[in-house]
């Protein structure tokens, strides 16, 4: 039985994939993004054939004009890159996290986070994601078991108790047992299966740049609210920070728009003087910022990962490591199935991943909602009663210890990966 499949393109020819050229891969994975070089590179590993298709060459992603964001990557998600042999590559540009600070503008009620109170090593670690692109693309390069199909793009999936068929727009056919959707925030692969999402804009930007300053940040990263909303400066290695400025959609042409001296000057005002002198990297991005939730992450040999299934506000630096919870669960659901014999598309296993993966995510999504609203929002009875759950907060040792662990990704029902632990 079809379950999904998009409409053949006006003239293509009905016949061609039949004589396409057809092969197979035990997984085929749509989108070769974060999430999805991650989850091949942990397949192949474990003795999985992967075809990886993307819509964009390869090389075009690790160019550094192409992502200027940096990832908290929380330790949890470390263990996994080590388990995975990805953080021996990533390590060299990776920025312990020793502290956080969270301040509510010119309040003087604050949070302040300490790895020495865990005493358990960095709270997390913040690496540009161009070298986490770099990392899993060499290691993929490596793995004969992995193919990465790019540029290409799907025609056509077809999905049924027997076997799942990716038709590409080359005419190329990969047959598989397994599809998986990592095709990021708007994935048409979750569009084609008909499963909706619940998404609402925060009609908010996220613009990112990269600054130099004169005195070391000493590993502490910053959130600052605003009354236009978060404003994060990220240590990066070496005297460099990254910044996440969220502001309302309306306002971020002018400020896109701003030459580097009247951007930096913006900047400034709102790093102020703690790191010295500041000089603010040209190149900058935004991106828009929502929440959605698929309604479901399984179909018909299919899962979500990732973006896909799930978008979060970066206001907690989580979405990612979010995904990689997906991608942990979803390898040991499968190399289980595997071991026993079962069949890794069937929908019992599948069943065991969405059911794994559910909690975490629907949590996570509320919390970081919750936070930006609150955050984001300058009325003073508002501003006064977050101010008093900061300072609240800072002096509940088990409730610091709650939001520590969280941070770190050391919570919960863990897949093994996320435990640095072989499978
Ligand atoms: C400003 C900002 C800061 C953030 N900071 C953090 C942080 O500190 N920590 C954290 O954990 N998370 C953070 N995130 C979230 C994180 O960036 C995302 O969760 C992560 O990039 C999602 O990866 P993904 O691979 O699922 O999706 P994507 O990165 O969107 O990748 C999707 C891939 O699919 C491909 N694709 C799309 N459509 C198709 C198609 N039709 N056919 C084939 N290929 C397709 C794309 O080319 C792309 O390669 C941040 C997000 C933002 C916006």
């Amino acid at each position: 039985m079809t379950r999904s499949s998009a409409p053949t393109r006006p003239g293509a020819d009905p016949q061609r994939a039949d004589r396409a050229q057809t092969s197979r891969a035990d997984v085929a994975i749509i989108g070769g993004g974060l999430v999805g070089l991650t989850t091949a590179v942990g397949l192949a590993q474990q003795g999985l054939s992967v075809c990886v298709v993307d819509r964009q060459p390869l090389p075009a992603t690790l160019d550094p004009a192409f992502d200027g964001r940096a990832t908290a990557v929380a330790h949890a998600s470390k263990l996994l890159f080590e388990a995975l042999d990805l953080w021996p590559a990533m390590d060299a540009h990776a920025q312990p996290i020793l502290e956080i600070r969270v301040s509510d503008g010119p309040s003087l009620m604050h949070l302040h986070f300490d790895h020495d109170d865990l005493g358990d090593g960095p709270l997390g670690f913040l690496v540009e994601n161009r070298y986490l692109r770099q990392a899993m693309a060499d290691k993929v390069a490596g793995l004969d078991a992995v193919e990465v199909v790019a540029p290409e793009a799907v025609e056509t999936i077809e999905r049924s108790e027997a076997g799942a068929r990716v038709a590409l727009a080359s005419g190329r056919v990969i047959e598989a047992a397994l599809v998986l959707a990592c095709d990021g925030r708007g994935s048409a692969t979750r569009s084609r299966a008909g499963i909706d999402i619940m998404r609402w804009s925060y009609d908010q930007m996220g613009i990112v740049a990269t600054i130099h300053h004169e005195l070391p940040h000493a590993g502490i990263a910053h959130e600052r609210f605003l009354p236009d909303g978060p404003f994060a400066i990220l240590p990066l290695r070496g005297n460099r920070s990254s910044l996440v400025w969220t502001v309302p959609t309306a306002k971020e042409p002018a400020i896109m728009g701003l030459g580097p001296r009247g951007f930096e000057a913006e900047v400034r005002r709102r790093v102020g003087d703690f790191l010295g002198q500041v000089t603010v990297e040209e190149r900058r991005w935004s991106y828009p910022l929502s929440l959605h939730l698929a309604d479901r992450i399984t179909d018909t040999r299919l899962a979500l990962v990732g973006d896909a299934a799930h978008g979060i506000h970066p206001i907690a630096g989580q979405g990612f490591n979010l995904g990689l919870r997906d991608v942990a669960a979803l390898i040991e659901v499968i190399v289980d199935a595997r071991r026993l014999g079962l069949d890794i598309g069937s929908a019992e296993v599948l069943g065991r991943y969405a059911r794994w993966r559910r909690a975490d995510t629907v949590v996570l999504a509320a919390v970081t909602d919750g936070l930006n609203r609150l955050f984001s929002n300058d009325v003073t009875p508002v501003r006064l009663a977050r101010d008093i759950g900061l300072a609240a907060v800072d002096r509940i040792g088990p409730l610091k210890t709650f939001f520590m662990r969280q941070a770190r990704g050391s919570i919960g029902n863990r897949p093994r990966l996320l435990d640095g632990q072989a499978l």
